[in-house]
């Protein structure tokens, strides 16, 4: 029964239940954690056989991966970024371990000198420059604009992507904003998928921004779909071809969730001002990346054939937890009007939506019964989530077992923060 239909004597009855059976959970001395958005012990061995080249350190131009040089990264390893973000491979540079390093990059220099030469630097926008950020959304991503000072304004996300008529508007009511985060499939931690007409409208936003607006598309979750017959998403650089927008657009990638964690292959994609841009940057950073692992990546994965092979592994993995959580929470939580989550078809988080204002009480809750939680306001610029009741739930770390009681004292917590709050109303 919904929590709304319950009298008082019976929300007094469920709160000592619920309460006798959360006791017992902080008794039973548990040390879970629902935080790491992490590959498994199990998913990390998919790739065991990244080891050794056996020898053979030449890539298919004859270039000795083991000396300096090549900025651009390996032919090989630009076609397979090229395959998976959905661009030419002259649109990508190759790069080391972590494509958030190459965000950080692009971001820290739109600002200190401008995306568009002279006179566009962001640090000199009147005002202050602004940036708009999808929510929930990725902490790191809003982090990296914390760290600069760019000012976050937070757009909500809806089924289809962020809600675009609020970014038109918004960009065309304001020359300071910047630019725009985005994840545009299995979005972090909500899921979506961008439509093709908000890739569309994206891919437009550029003609009333002006030449200093970025898109910071970060594709991390590109080929990571839990089901065999995963949802399409259009090509964003297509789309801005279409509407002359190529220099609007950074793509990003990695095979961070793809083969080792922190150590694989970043991916950065662009037009051709774009990429010549980062060149001069990233020539200041680097003499190259590491061709090494570019070359062992390439001769495991092969081809973007080879990848959905590999994710299919991966998903055969993920998928009884991602099923275990929905389980759980649709028996426990189901048609009671405590919360809303999302079922997603692919990437790593399940997002989780209490009462207004109870995600910080079901966080501590949580906690003090030994399960961990990522805290309340993680998806939201600054922390704050204005409605205290994100949640997000991260299961592709713990095996199913200790995945099955976190979610149980979660649960019973969600449970009982809900009951208190409609007690004490
Ligand atoms: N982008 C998103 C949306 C992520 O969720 C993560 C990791 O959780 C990353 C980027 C990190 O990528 P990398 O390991 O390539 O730096």
């Amino acid at each position: 029964m919904t929590l709304d239909r319950l009298s008082h004597d019976d929300l007094i009855a469920r709160e000592r239940e619920l309460d006798a059976a959360y006791r017992a959970f902080q008794e039973a001395g548990l040390a879970l954690d629902l935080t790491r958005g992490k590959p498994s012990p199990a998913q990390l061995a998919l790739s065991d056989g990244l080891g050794t080249l056996d020898g053979d350190l030449l890539a298919a131009d004859g270039t000795d991966t083991r000396n300096y040089g090549g900025l651009d990264g390996l032919p090989e390893a630009r076609a397979l970024g090229a395959e998976l973000l959905a661009v030419r491979p002259d649109e990508v540079i190759a790069g080391g371990n972590s494509s958030l390093t190459l965000m950080y990059l692009y971001l820290l220099n739109a600002w200190l000198r401008g995306p568009a030469g002279d006179g566009s630097a962001w640090r000199e926008t009147p005002g202050g420059a602004r940036f708009l950020c999808p929510v929930p959304g990725y902490d790191r991503h809003f982090t990296i604009l914390e760290d600069l000072g760019i000012e976050m304004l937070p757009v909500p996300m809806r089924d289809d992507g962020p809600d675009m008529d609020l970014v038109e508007a918004q960009v065309q009511a304001d020359p300071s904003i910047k630019g725009i985060w985005c994840v545009p499939k299995y979005s972090n931690p909500s899921g979506q998928i961008y439509s093709d007409e908000t890739v569309d409208r994206l891919a437009r936003l550029a003609t009333v921004a002006g030449a200093h607006f970025r898109i910071m598309c970060d594709n991390a979750y590109a080929v990571h779909d839990l089901d065999d017959d995963p949802p399409p998403l259009a090509s964003i650089m297509a789309a801005c071809r279409r509407h002359g927008t190529e220099d609007s657009l950074v793509l990003f990638g990695s095979t961070s969730k793809i083969t080792r964690a922190g150590a694989g292959i970043s991916w950065v994609a662009g037009s051709a001002a774009t990429l010549d841009w980062l060149r001069q940057r990233l020539g200041v950073l680097t003499i190259g990346p590491d061709k090494v692992n570019q070359l062992r990546h390439v001769r495991f994965l092969k081809d973007l054939a080879g990848i959905r092979a590999h994710m299919r592994r991966h998903a055969a993995i993920l998928r009884p937890k991602f099923e275990l959580v929905e389980r759980r929470l649709s028996d426990g939580l189901g048609g009671e009007g405590m919360g809303a989550w999302t079922t997603p078809r692919g990437g790593y988080f399940v997002s989780f939506d209490a009462l207004p204002g109870l995600a910080t009480a079901i966080v501590t809750l949580a906690g003090d019964a030994g399960v961990k939680l990522t805290p309340a306001g993680a998806t939201f610029p600054y922390g704050r989530d204005p409605d205290d009741a994100n949640i997000r739930l991260a299961p592709s770390y713990p095996g199913l077992e200790e995945l099955d009681q976190a979610m149980q004292v979660l649960v019973v917590c969600v449970q009982l923060a809900s009951i208190r709050q409609r007690l004490d109303a």
